[in-house]
């Protein structure tokens, strides 16, 4: 099955509504449960994302739940006889609108991109009440309270930065926000004696902010797990059960110069902190083999920094990807770039893994406050070195948006333009012309496609300070 079919469900529920509710008497109601499916059916379309690019499979897409659910809602509504038989699959309504009724903001003259359904076309984007209203191939100026112009621009879903450091003061996390980053997941910078300031930062952000608590009672320090009673299972739960609205994972930094030789047991420690949460690793020039790490990882765990040198990279002494690393993906283990700025990724590895098959599921930065000036600069640049690499920018904005939420619980209906979604947006210049980027040791590449964010949509409200 594709993601196509899976998401033409969706759309024919909302092309239904909008086609239904002009006919049955209570509109309003109807309206409601409309959205309410749409929502619900959004929801699961999240729940079962699977990176169906990178791993090339969508075997366990539950697509009958999808139509029996949408059979089950005809059912229920005595609308069967009104299914229509033709589909009106440029239709992406689903709350029909009173025709007098104003948008909050429309977004207008866009190439909409929303990898989450497949959407790739000129339309505007209505937001209403804080959420995506409708998408239609033109909204009247009239209908909006405040019009955005997108023409010549790339509008998607507001990007999700799995791997940022926004603890200390020289990088809020506001300061992403103007780059399109709406939602983000600080990486380890605080452990259980230091995550309550973390947290009040989260609390302050205008942006979503969530945490995977390091392993380490220290947060990041450098060195540690040198002391493996460093990875302190019960503190970390403790500090979890006190901060489960915020801390949406465990981190644990692998490399020997953090873990020493004790890495086995720090992954098997941060596991068990974690429970049913996912724990993101820190691999790169770790002690163990990359395989004996992966075996001890659950579904929906991520592996950050992918593209690390060695030694103990992902690649065998042939240059090609290693069996343990498919099978992990295979699995349900994700994999992500953390561009970071020392030792994560270089180009001859990006080049060797991704000659081999092997794309990100998720494209993160690890900024840090010195990252923002050297190597690292922001999320849209590390996104435009993998269009430099020759990722499709569909498939590197769906790395941004809908892979980067299905890993996080709390993200659960972002990432996507799904109408009912919250209204994050992004909207791009995408510059052509010669772009130079670099590694992790500085080695110099030259791209044609720069992504530069030129407006954000935070919650259905416009982010000051940008251009139109
Ligand atoms: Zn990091």
């Amino acid at each position: 099955m594709s993601l196509t079919s899976r998401t033409t469900g969706t759309s024919e529920i909302g092309s239904l509504c909008a086609s239904t509710a002009g006919l049955a008497g209570a509109v309003g109601l109807f309206a409601a449960a409309c959205a309410s499916i749409a929502l619900q059916t959004a929801d699961r379309h999240l729940a079962t994302a699977t990176f169906g690019y990178a791993t090339g499979s969508l075997a366990h897409v539950d697509v009958e739940q999808l139509l029996l659910t949408r059979r089950e809602f005809l059912t229920a509504t005595g609308a069967l006889a009104l299914v229509p038989t033709s589909r009106a699959s440029d239709r992406t309504a689903v709350v029909p609108r009173a025709a007098a009724g104003k948008y909050d903001l429309v977004i207008k003259g866009g190439r909409v991109l929303d990898p989450s359904r497949r959407f790739d076309r000129m339309a505007d984007v209505a937001i209403e009440g804080g959420r995506i209203g409708t998408i239609q191939p033109a909204i009247a100026a009239a209908d909006a309270a405040d019009v955005l112009d997108a023409r010549g621009k790339i509008v998607t879903p507001g990007l999700i930065d799995l791997h940022v450091h926004v603890g200390t003061a020289d990088l809020p996390p506001a300061a992403l926000l103007a780059d399109g980053v709406t939602s983000m997941v600080d990486g380890g910078s605080a452990g259980a004696d230091t995550i309550d300031a973390l947290v009040r930062v989260a609390q302050a952000a205008p942006n979503r902010v969530r945490i995977f608590l390091n392993v380490a009672r220290t947060g990041v320090t450098g060195r540690e797990l040198i002391d493996i009673e460093a990875a302190d299972v019960d503190a970390a739960r403790r500090a979890i059960a006190r901060h489960r609205e915020w801390i949406a994972g465990i981190k644990v930094r692998l490399s020997e110069n953090v873990a020493g030789e004790r890495d086995l047991e720090a992954v098997r420690r941060a596991r068990q902190a974690a429970g049913s949460l996912p724990v993101m690793l820190h691999v790169g020039q770790t002690f163990s083999p990359l395989p004996k790490i992966l075996e001890l990882l659950n579904p929906g765990d991520i592996v950050t920094h992918i593209y690390s040198p060695p030694p103990n990279s992902l690649l065998d002494g042939s240059n090609r990807v290693l069996p343990e690393v498919r099978a992990a993906r295979r699995r349900g283990v994700r994999f992500d770039v953390g561009n970071g700025r020392n030792g994560h990724i270089t180009w001859p590895i990006v080049d060797a893994a991704t000659r081999d098959g092997f794309w990100p599921d998720t494209i993160s930065s690890d900024i840090t406050g010195p990252g923002r000036k050297v190597r690292v600069f922001d999320l849209p640049t590390v996104v435009s070195k993998f269009l430099m690499l020759g990722m499709p920018l569909d498939q590197a904005i769906a790395c941004v948006t809908n892979h980067a939420a299905a890993c996080v619980s709390a993200f659960k209906g972002l990432g996507t333009l799904a109408p009912g979604a919250p209204a994050d947006v992004a909207v791009f210049d995408l510059r052509e012309g010669d772009f130079e980027f670099v590694d992790n040791v500085d080695a110099r590449r030259t791209g044609r496609l720069k992504l530069v964010t030129t407006a954000v949509v935070l919650n259905g409200r416009r982010v000051p300070g940008q251009a139109s």
